[in-house]
């Protein structure tokens, strides 16, 4: 082993052992946001040699204050979070597999986007795909570590199917639909995702060396603008709850059917569209369609189309994002208009 390991190595937590296990290990990044993107330096710079990021978005400017793998170059060349992602771990570490991959974790692809996670770790932005994660993390008994901040509060917990409660043992059901502030809507600053997602990151390293003994227990709630930390010891809660996940085995979130085609991406004035079938479509051909309708730009990654006071977005998968509206049936209209069902 080279030396790129030497003092984490001699961290006792560690050791060559665990140097070796993190090297083996595979490692899945669930959305590559704020948390996502110190995730990710942490993990690559650890030592983990597979590592999978999902996203399902691109860059903006407003993401730069907090995603720190991003930057203006990026932004100009429209690149997806998870390419640009990939493409600056990979000049810290040319050795590891790092996959991206643009796209939504929705019931139809999260079986075969984690199937080989030996964990997950959540880099999310919204319930819906936390609980969906929860489900699967469950069933399949696969350690995820949820992390969630927003202003300048954090919260982060260990989920070690089936020895410790999980996030509906916790939270239940999802907070209904406009309940939960964004980060668009009461902002963040970036210190609290690099404390949490930090966090994250160590508890993951000790579950990937066994060191189970010494895991975070229950949830963890950091605010540092009041300098307040507190623990939840929700521990037990399991024992008191009938679970519908890790006690009845009710995975309701896994339901295709309970997955909607169009999602409004609370906060942030835009609205995801999913294509039926996923069925790959030419960028290329479609910008020469739509050239005349409206200023067009494209790569091999995403075509962007702008009309009027909406910019609408679209991978080769045939997903849209379409913002300047959180209508879901003025992005639909607009969805079937430009890029066809
Ligand atoms: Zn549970």
């Amino acid at each position: 082993m080279s030396d790129r390991y030497a003092r984490q190595i001699l961290f006792h937590g560690i050791g060559s052992l665990g140097q070796r296990l993190l090297m083996d290990k595979s490692v899945v990044l669930a959305g590559c946001g704020a948390l996502g993107c110190t995730s990710a330096n942490l993990l690559i710079r650890s030592g983990i040699k597979h590592l999978k990021i999902i996203d399902r978005d691109y860059i903006e400017e407003t993401n730069l204050q907090r995603q720190v793998l991003f930057d203006e170059e990026d932004i100009k060349k429209n690149l997806p979070k998870a390419v640009a992602a990939q493409r600056k771990l990979q000049k810290i570490d040319s050795d590891a597999r790092i996959e991206p991959v643009i796209g939504d974790l929705n019931p139809s692809t999260i079986e075969s986007l984690l199937s080989d996670a030996d964990i997950v770790i959540d880099g999310t932005d919204n319930f819906e795909t936390r609980f969906l994660i929860n489900d699967y993390c469950v069933k399949n008994e696969i350690p995820w570590i949820y992390g969630a901040c927003i202003g300048a509060l954090g919260l982060v917990m260990d989920i070690v199917p089936p020895k410790t409660p999980c996030l509906r043992c916790v939270l239940e059901d999802m907070p209904p639909f406009g309940t939960t502030e964004t980060c668009d809507t009461a902002g963040i600053i970036a210190p609290i995702a690099s404390i949490i997602a930090s966090i994250q990151v160590t508890e993951a390293l000790k579950i990937l060396t066994n060191n189970l003994d010494e895991l975070s227990k229950g949830l963890l709630k950091i605010d540092v603008w009041r300098n307040e930390i507190k623990r939840l010891h929700v521990e037990n809660i399991s024992k008191k709850l009938d679970c519908a996940a890790c006690k009845q085995q009710r995975y309701e979130f896994l339901a295709k059917d309970k997955y909607s085609m169009e999602t409004s991406l609370c906060g942030r004035n835009a609205v995801q569209i999913l294509h039926p079938d996923g069925s790959r479509l030419d960028l290329a051909k479609l910008a020469g369609r739509l050239e005349k309708i409206g200023n067009i730009s494209f790569n091999s990654f995403l075509l962007r189309l702008k009309v009027g006071k909406y910019e609408l977005t679209v991978f080769p998968d045939g997903r849209s994002i379409i913002s300047g509206t959180n209508d879901i049936l003025i992005a639909k209209g607009l969805y079937a208009k430009y890029i066809g069902m």
